[in-house]
């Protein structure tokens, strides 16, 4: 893996200067001069344009300042003023769930959908003694079963969509087809690259738990942060440190420090495992997504909700609007004049965070890897199960491959098994994009618009369609009105005209 710092922000009064031809090496070139001057706003009445020369002239200051704000007063938001850019270069699909898992900063990732896969793996040192053999072959089988379905997909896609193979720009979609589906063949250790941005007061969050991660290429993603980000701005990267870490708090910073919970107390509620073979399932449910929980009431949530915004009355009246509406049966022509200048490019509005769904979704590692990027959602993972089967993509069965895909899916889960012996977290690097787990999406109707009008869309890779479009019409059904225009990009104007030329 490498890790190169591509860009920071300094006070653009320097760059200025250095425009103008000035030799300003000698100068602070750091974000900590803004953070600082920020900072200082709250209780210094100068301009803060003087307020950021006074961090410029003397960094040492600054520096001390913002270790007494940002650290002793807790005023940690003023790091949020420096941003970080960094290029991240032969990171594992692995990794990239642990540094992804964080949802305030910013990816742009190679795509797997877009990009032919070369067999470029890692070898996780965890397993590099006894366990190697076993992992390497796993890596070349999966590889060799890419090889091969790749071009056989290819030639699918091009029989199925003939009137795609002339111009070069549909010829490269239907690649694209070929190349999103052959590698649900491949494993968790294939090589990716991602550009990354985060401000300081995430990065430093970021930097302690990648630290404490128990995997080692977890961990050197984390001091590779610190290496670079720390050089740079000393006084916001700082409990990172270890040294600093214990000077400040008197305890070790190492891995307890992000064990808050103990999963081992799980497995001491009477009955947990017992019950799974008991219980069926009773959440509304539709192909792989259940949901698990709702605002009851939802749409009169949003009607109340709207009423609340765009009024002057107390909650409760408007709580009892929004009843008589929906009891009146005009409910749905409010919210329709309400969606008037909705359009598909911009966000839904505030309001319709006031309706909640909660989902229990079995995916993919393909999925969970687009679905993870929705940051505006509480997202739960459990780990990879070999038994929740294993995803298919469709052209693999039309073409007749499945059972060679069932086969590397499940050497590929015997290797895993094995694996987990010598070092369980790092044996998941061997599982595909086709094996499965469980997750926890929870997200307001205002998200589900956003995932809706980005995932249920014709451009969107099938997989994730499908989770989505599950996901949608079990929270239609709870609130019709409230996701009355949540469709995607492609249908948004067929739904719109539809529903604005109803009487
Ligand atoms: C067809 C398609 C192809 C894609 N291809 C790639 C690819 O090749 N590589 C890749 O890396 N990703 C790819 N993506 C993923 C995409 O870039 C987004 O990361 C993903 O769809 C999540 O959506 P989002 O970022 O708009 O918002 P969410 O995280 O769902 O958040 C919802 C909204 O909140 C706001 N928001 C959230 N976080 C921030 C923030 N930090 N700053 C400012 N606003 C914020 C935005 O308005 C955003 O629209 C693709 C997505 C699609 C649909």
């Amino acid at each position: 893996m490498k890790v190169i710092l591509a860009g920071y922000n300094i006070d653009a009064t320097i760059i200025d200067r250095a425009k103008a031809g000035e030799d300003v090496s000698a100068l602070p070139l750091t974000p900590e001069t803004v953070s600082v001057a920020y900072a200082r706003i709250s209780r210094d009445p100068s301009p803060v344009t003087e307020l950021r020369q006074k961090s410029i002239d003397d960094v040492e200051a600054a520096r001390r300042s913002a270790r007494a704000i940002v650290f002793e007063m807790n005023h940690q938001s003023v790091a949020e003023h420096a941003t970080f850019n960094f290029d991240i270069l032969d990171i594992t699909r692995l990794c990239v769930e642990h540094l992804e898992w964080h949802r305030l900063c910013s990816y742009t990732e190679k795509s797997q959908r877009y990009q032919e896969l070369f067999g470029d793996y890692y070898i996780p040192k965890e397993l590099e003694g006894e366990g190697k053999e076993l992992f390497v072959k796993a890596m070349e089988d999966q590889n060799k079963m890419y090889a091969k379905a790749y071009p056989i997909l290819l030639d699918h896609f091009k029989a199925k969509y003939p009137h795609m193979t002339e111009k070069k720009r549909d010829l490269r979609m239907i690649e694209g087809y070929a190349k999103e589906d052959a590698r649900y063949a491949v494993g968790l250790a294939t090589k990716a690259q991602l550009g990354f941005s985060a401000n300081a007061r995430n990065l430093e969050y970021l930097i302690r738990s990648l630290r404490a991660n128990p995997l080692d290429e977890v961990r050197n993603l984390g001091d590779e942060f610190f290496r670079l980000a720390g050089a740079v701005a000393p006084s916001l990267i700082l409990l990172t440190d270890p040294i600093e870490y214990e000077k400040e708090f008197g305890r070790k910073l190492d891995e307890s420090h992000f064990q808050k919970t103990r999963p081992e107390a799980i497995w001491r509620v009477d009955g947990l495992l017992d019950c799974c073979a008991r219980v069926r399932a009773d959440f509304p449910s539709s192909g792989d997504v259940k949901l698990v929980d709702w605002t009851r009431d939802a749409d009169r949530a949003t009607i109340q909700a709207i009423l609340h915004s765009h009024s002057l009355a107390p909650a409760e009246t408007c709580q009892t609007v929004a009843g008589e509406l929906i009891e009146s049966g005009k409910a749905k022509e409010f919210v329709r004049d309400f969606l008037t200048h909705a359009n598909p490019w911009e966000a839904a509005t505030r309001e319709f965070e006031a309706a909640d769904f909660t989902f229990e979704v079995v995916l993919s590692a393909a999925c969970y890897g687009q679905m993870k990027r929705h940051r505006m959602s509480t997202q739960l993972i459990q780990e990879y199960d070999t038994l929740l089967g294993y995803t298919f993509p469709p052209s693999v069965i039309e073409v007749g491959l499945e059972d060679e895909f069932r086969g590397n899916y499940e050497r590929t889960s015997e290797a895993y098994l094995e694996l987990a012996n010598i070092h369980r977290e790092a044996a998941q690097y061997v599982l595909t994009n086709g094996h499965r787990r469980r997750m926890i999406i929870k997200a307001n109707a205002r998200e589900l618009y956003h995932i809706s009008r980005l995932r249920e869309d014709a451009h969107a890779q099938w997989d994730i369609r499908n989770v989505s479009a599950d996901m949608l019409a079990l929270a239609r059904e709870k609130a019709p009105l409230t996701l009355m225009l949540a469709w995607g990009k492609d249908k948004f104007s067929e739904k719109k005209n539809e529903l604005f030329n109803q009487p």
